[in-house]
Order: C-alpha cells, then sequence, then structure tokens
C-alpha cells in the first residue's frame, strides 16, 4: 500500500500515519521528521526555515525522500506524512513512485491553533503530549519513557499561521491532482483512526 496523507497542522495525521503504519507493517515517512534530523551544513539554515513555518526547498527534500523510501523498512508500503506540500512536488513524486490512496484530515484552523499551540513532543520517544487534552503526569516529562517534553520551535502561533496559510494556499492544491478520500479529523484519536481504516479497506 501507497499512501498520503494530507491534513492542517494538528489534524492529527502525524499520529494516524503513525497508527495506520503499524496496523498494516508500513514505513511512516514524516518529511517534518526527516528535516527535523538533519546534520552538518545544511542544519542551520533548514532550522531557520522550519521556524519560520516556511517550506523548504523541494530539491532538497526530495533527495531525502528518495534515500528513505529505497531503504528496506519501505519495501512493505508507505505512508507520506507531510508530502507533497506543492503541485512541484506531486510532479516529483510521478517520477519516484505511484500512489494507491491519499486520505484527508480536516479541521478548522481555529482547532489547529488549539492544537499546536498546546503541543509537547518527547525528545527521546516522539511521543506526543498537549497541555490541554492530553497532560503527561508529571509537567515536562514524557509518560512513556521519561525524556524531556518540550515545544517544537514552530509550533507557536505566529509560524503556524504561516504554516497554515502555506497550507491552503499550496498544499490544499494537491488534492486536486488525487481522487482522495475525506476524513473529519474532529474526533478521538480511535474515532478518526477507526474512520481510516474503513475507508482503506
Ligand atoms: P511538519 O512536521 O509536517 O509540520 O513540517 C514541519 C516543517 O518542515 C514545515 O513547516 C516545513 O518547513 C518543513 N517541511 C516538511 N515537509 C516538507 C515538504 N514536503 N516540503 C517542504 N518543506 C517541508
Amino acid at each position: 500500500m501507497k499512501l498520503i496523507f494530507v491534513g492542517p497542522q494538528g489534524s492529527g495525521k502525524g499520529t494516524q500515519a503513525k497508527k495506520v503504519a503499524e496496523k498494516f507493517g508500513l514505513c511512516h515517512i514524516s518529511t517534518g521528521d526527516l528535516l527535523r534530523g538533519v546534520t552538518g551544513d545544511l542544519k542551520s539554515e533548514v532550522d531557520l526555515v522550519m521556524s519560520e513555518g516556511r517550506l523548504v526547498g523541494d530539491d532538497l527534500i526530495v533527495k531525502i525522500l528518495k534515500e528513505k523510501l529505497s531503504s528496506e523498512e519501505c519495501e512493505k508500503g508507505f505512508i507520506l506524512d507531510g508530502f507533497p506540500r506543492n503541485l512541484a512536488q506531486v510532479d516529483m513524486l510521478k517520477e519516484i513512485s505511484d500512489i494507491d490512496k491519499v486520505v484527508e484530515i480536516s479541521i478548522s484552523d481555529e482547532e489547529s491553533v488549539k492544537r499546536v499551540c498546546g503541543r509537547r513532543n518527547c525528545v527521546k520517544c516522539g511521543e506526543i503530549f498537549n497541555v490541554y487534552s492530553k497532560k503527561p503526569l508529571i509537567e515536562g516529562v514524557c509518560d512513556s519513557c521519561g525524556g524531556e517534553l518540550i515545544q517544537r520551535k514552530d509550533d507557536n502561533e505566529t509560524a503556524l499561521r504561516e504554516r497554515l496559510k502555506v497550507y491552503h494556499e499550496e498544499t490544499e492544491e494537491i488534492l486536486n491532482r488525487y481522487t482522495s478520500v475525506k476524513v473529519d479529523g474532529n474526533r478521538s484519536i480511535e474515532e478518526v483512526f477507526g474512520n481510516i481504516i474503513e475507508v482503506l479497506s
């Protein structure tokens, strides 16, 4: 299965992509996570672009993605989370792989702001908490592994508004290029997950 998950920031597409990938033995590819892992000469430039909520260059992201897709863990299929983000990336993806299904998870901008600005990520295991809706037992400490919880640099309202603008102006357009199924993201994680499994089968 080769899937793309599309949705505004905070729609839960990362969480759902992870769960669906686990269920079907697929490789979950978050381009945001891949970029956060960039080291060396490119790191400072990538960090700056991301912290301002802009998109990094298409060539760089495609190079990183190609490397990941050719790894053994992606042999059974994959879920792209955060890619493609504009029409140029859709065209570049066509050269690399075909796609079976596109799942759109929708929420309003106001819901996105509420969810994203309260988000806290574990630096060690990546588990995601929320200061409003999924508080850790001890403030700043991950329930799963004891790691430190931090707020991503781009999870503040200024950067988020920019990211939402890019989403509406560029990313939403990619939905015109695929046949997609829309899932309402304004529900519990398990309800949304159930709905995605339904539309995939
Ligand atoms: P995300 O974790 O998906 O919210 O992505 C965080 C940031 O990484 C975005 O705001 C962009 O700066 C960058 N990014 C992630 N995926 C892409 C992509 N496909 N193309 C360009 N920039 C990306």
